[in-house]
């Protein structure tokens, strides 16, 4: 068998975060709204109705662009896309064909801690279409969506397998996301992938005669899982000598299938024009260099500080950095609990204690956050709080095995760490005749562990260790317990 390799590029469209609509004043703000009631003459296509451009929409536009390390176009202009669209009632969509806003850029993806660069071809601003529920004998439009600002960011063919894909379609997500500029919420349909696929011997460097486009893809794994499909799909029939048709395929989720939904039509089809109802976009350098200093720290940037900064792990970071808030989160924390434990003010951050933060983050945060299914933004547990947990168990306060359950109703309440102690009097016993009194009557009890350690069994002394835990409900100081041990038996 021959060895084939795919050539795989994807169009990400994301859904832009503004107020109104792209070319009307109705308001972008549609999910769970009553069918039909974000509409106006603009939107519905009525005759005579002229689209006006939304600022706000553009600037976004331009971040992701320079985020994604774009020539902005100093010129742009809008053009008409014809198409029998039964959820864009104008008949054609409008968007930007030959000069879009931003132009060639790259994204570096990390595959396995290598670098691995994916080409942009363009980013180019448009609007969003209805959205059609098929019922049985009819179908429903919601044209709620129809006119939302959309950003299609279009690869260069550079990816080669499906996880490569999937890496770079995650990465544009958390790019937007830091951004700010959409919330490219896959399943809610803000942000949809498309990816163009085809397959060639091994060695050519051209690209294949045909490209099938796969659609309908709503998760990550659905992308990766689709592709694969797809690729051995295609290899089967070049197998055979049988050339691929040029196709849109949907992607089946439950069959994990891909199937034909029409023979793919070419630019020239679409009739592109340019909207005569439209301004063309004129930027002129400062304006774009003023849009450049509005960028927050993008993910790579502050990888690269958390490594020389705080010394974790890559792994560390790239979990820390997948949501922006979370990695503020685990930055104040960390401020916080310096500052706690510092001599001075001016002392700075140990990498210990962000390790320990992260630690803390990475596990039982992580954990608790996915099993509650809570978002970050409604989360009630704050930085300070975590940072005072940790400082009061560097002081003694309260055990390890304690930390544990408060740290637990903290997150469920949002009371601080030492009101949970008080209140539950969890305090660490640390009082030496309290313990020793424990300590006895543990060693009473178990005389058999007593006589087994003596006689060399090292997990017998552990055993009596947890019994005298288990006799404080996991208060007592666990080192003074094993010296007590030690020197009472
Ligand atoms: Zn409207
Ligand atoms: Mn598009």
């Amino acid at each position: 068998m021959k060895q084939y390799e795919p050539v795989i590029g994807l169009e990400i469209h994301v859904e832009l975060k503004t107020k109104s609509k792209m070319f009307c004043r109705c308001s972008a703000v549609y999910f769970g709204e009553p069918p039909n009631t974000h509409t106006c003459p603009v939107c519905l296509g009525m005759p005579g109705a002229l689209p006006v451009t939304n600022k706000d929409a553009i600037e976004k536009a331009i971040l992701v662009g320079l985020a994604l390390n774009c020539k902005v176009n100093n010129f742009s202009k809008f053009d008409r896309k014809h198409y029998f669209y039964p959820d864009l009632p104008k008949g054609y969509q409008i968007s930007q064909y030959d000069l879009p806003i931003n132009g060639k850029g790259y994204l570096d993806i990390n595959i396995s801690g290598e670098k691995y660069r994916v080409g942009i071809t363009r980013a180019h601003q448009e609007e969003d279409a209805g959205k059609l529920t098929h019922t049985g004998d009819a179908t429903l439009v919601d044209l709620n969506r129809a006119g939302v600002p959309l950003l299609e960011i279009v690869s260069d063919p550079d990816m080669h397998n499906p996880v490569q894909a999937k890496l770079y379609a995650q990465k544009i997500q958390q790019i937007v996301r830091y951004l700010g500029v959409s919330d490219a919420d896959m399943e809610k349909g803000s942000m949809r992938a498309d990816a163009n696929v085809s397959v060639r011997p091994a060695g050519e460097n051209g690209l294949p005669p045909y490209k099938v486009e796969v659609k309908n893809m709503n998760t990550f794994k659905g992308i990766e899982r689709a592709i694969e499909y797809e690729i051995g799909r295609q290899i089967q029939l070049r197998e055979k000598d049988e050339m691929p048709v040029q196709e849109t395929r949907g992607w089946d989720e439950n069959k994990g299938k891909t199937f034909s939904q029409r023979t793919k039509e070419a630019a020239q089809d679409y009739r592109y024009f340019p909207d005569p109802d439209l301004p063309p976009l004129t930027f002129d350098d400062a304006y774009i260099q003023s849009l450049g200093k509005k960028l927050p720290e993008l993910p790579d940037a502050k990888a690269k500080r958390f490594r020389e900064t705080y010394k974790l792990s890559d792994k560390d970071i790239e979990t820390l950095l997948f949501d922006r808030m979370f990695a503020d989160f685990f930055e104040e924390a960390v401020q916080v609990y310096a500052r706690s434990k510092a001599d001075s003010p001016t002392s700075g951050v140990e990498p210990e204690d962000a390790k320990k933060v992260a630690n803390w983050m990475l596990g039982e945060m992580l954990r608790r956050i996915n099993e509650s299914n809570t978002s970050l933004s409604d989360l009630k547990l704050s930085p300070a709080m975590l940072a005072e947990l940790l400082y009061l168990l560097d002081k003694g306060e309260i055990s390890g095995a304690t930390a544990k359950g408060v740290f637990a109703k903290m997150f469920e309440t949002g009371t601080g760490a030492a009101q949970i102690i008080q209140q539950h009097g969890l305090s660490q016993i640390s009082n030496e005749g309290e313990i020793k009194r424990i300590v006895e009557k543990v060693i009473a009890a178990n005389q058999k562990a007593v006589s087994d350690y003596k006689a060399g069994k090292e997990a017998s002394l552990q055993f009596l260790i947890g019994m005298v835990m288990r006799e404080t409900k996991g208060k007592a100081n666990v080192e003074q317990a094993k010296k007590l041990l030690l020197d009472l038996i």
